[in-house]
C-alpha cells in the first residue's frame, strides 16, 4: 500500500470511517467519495469515476446495512442496493487496473445451522437464515465475483468476514439498527428517564460474537498488506455471549440499574454465530479491544452526539 492511492468506498459508514481513521497512521493517497458525489448503485457513473480515478487500492466497505428487523423488512434494498455496488466496483476495479481490493462480507453467509465456530469453509453447505437471505446472497454474489476475477485474471481480490461489529459511528434508529447500538440507545434512555425496566428483543439465548469497529479496521489494513490468498477470512475475536448476558453488561456499562425485560414477539434470528478464527491467527492477527472497553468508548461516541 506504501505510497499507493487507496480508495475506501463507503467512508462516511462505521466501517469505512474506522478504516480511514486506521489508514491516517499508514504513507497511503486516500480517497473517498461521498453519496452525492457518486451513487455506488450507479454502473456508468462508476465507471466513469473509476477511470477517471484510477485507485491502486481498494476497500469494498460500503454497503445497506442494519439489524434483525432492517434485513427482514427492506429485503429488496438489501439484495439490490448491495448487488449493484459489489458488481460495479468489482468490475471497475478491474477494469482501470486495481491492483488489490477488499470486499467485505459478513458472518451471515455461513448456513444457519453450520457447525459452530464458523469455519470460512461452511458457506454454501446449507440453507441461509430466512431473515437475512437477502442481505447474505449478495454478499455471496461479492465473494463469488472476487474469486471468479482471481481465478479468470489473476486478480489480487481477497474477501473478509467480519463477525458482529460496534463502535463509533453505528447506526442509533430504533427499528432498523443492530442489537449493541438499539441496546445502549435503549438503556440510555432509561437511565436518563429514571424507568425501571428495558425491554430487550427475543428471548435472550440466541449466542453472538462483537468485534469493536477499530479492531476490525486494524485487520483489513494487515490482511491488505500481508495476504495475497484466495481463501475467504473470517474477522472477529472468537468469543460469543448469549444476548441476555450481553445486555447486563451494557446496562452496566451504561449505569442502567433497573430491571430487563424479553419481548419474545421479536425474532431471535440465528440461534449462534460465533466466527472459526484460527485462519485469521495464523495470520498474524488478534483482537486486542474487551468487550467493555469497546462499548465505553461506543456509549461515550453516542453521547457526544446526543
Ligand atoms: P443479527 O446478528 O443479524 O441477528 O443482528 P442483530 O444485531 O439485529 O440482532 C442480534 C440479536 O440481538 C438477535 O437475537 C436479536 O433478536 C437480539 N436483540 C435484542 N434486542 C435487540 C434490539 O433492540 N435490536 C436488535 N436489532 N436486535 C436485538
Amino acid at each position: 500500500m506504501k505510497g499507493k492511492s487507496v480508495y475506501v468506498a463507503g467512508h462516511r459508514g462505521m466501517v469505512g470511517a474506522a478504516l480511514v481513521r486506521r489508514l491516517a497512521r499508514e504513507d497511503v493517497r486516500l480517497v473517498t467519495t461521498t453519496r452525492s458525489e457518486l451513487d455506488l448503485r450507479d454502473q456508468a457513473a462508476v465507471f466513469s469515476w473509476f477511470a477517471k480515478a484510477r485507485p491502486q487500492v481498494v476497500f469494498l466497505a460500503a454497503a445497506k446495512v442494519g439489524g434483525i428487523v432492517a434485513n427482514n423488512t427492506l429485503r429488496a434494498e438489501f439484495i439490490y442496493d448491495n448487488i449493484a455496488i459489489a458488481i460495479n466496483v468489482i468490475q471497475a476495479a478491474h477494469q482501470n487496473g486495481a491492483a488489490k481490493l477488499m470486499f467485505l462480507g459478513s458472518s451471515c453467509i455461513y448456513p444457519k445451522l453450520a457447525p459452530q465456530p464458523l469455519r470460512e469453509d461452511s458457506m454454501l453447505t446449507g440453507p441461509l437464515e430466512p431473515t437475512n437471505e437477502p442481505y447474505a446472497i449478495a454478499k455471496i454474489a461479492g465473494i463469488k465475483m472476487v474469486e471468479a476475477y482471481r481465478a479468470q485474471y489473476g486478480s489480487d481480490f481477497i474477501s473478509v468476514m467480519p463477525t458482529n461489529l460496534y463502535g463509533p459511528g453505528d447506526n442509533y434508529h430504533l427499528e432498523y439498527s443492530h442489537v449493541v447500538a438499539a441496546l445502549i440507545r435503549r438503556f440510555h434512555e432509561a437511565k436518563i428517564a429514571g424507568a425501571k425496566s428495558v425491554v430487550v428483543w427475543g428471548t435472550g439465548t440466541p449466542r453472538r460474537e462483537f468485534l469493536y469497529v477499530d479492531d476490525m479496521a486494524d485487520a483489513c489494513v494487515h490482511l491488505m498488506k500481508t495476504y495475497t490468498g484466495a481463501e475467504l477470512i473470517n474477522i472477529g475475536n472468537g468469543e460469543d455471549i448469549t444476548i441476555a448476558e450481553f445486555a447486563r453488561v451494557v446496562a452496566e456499562v451504561i449505569g442502567y440499574r433497573g430491571e430487563i425485560t424479553f419481548d419474545t414477539s421479536r425474532p431471535d434470528g440465528t440461534p449462534r454465530k460465533v466466527l472459526d478464527v484460527n485462519r485469521l491467527a495464523r495470520l498474524g492477527w488478534r483482537a486486542t479491544t474487551s468487550l467493555r472497553d469497546g462499548l465505553r468508548r461506543t456509549y461515550e461516541d453516542y453521547t457526544r452526539g446526543v
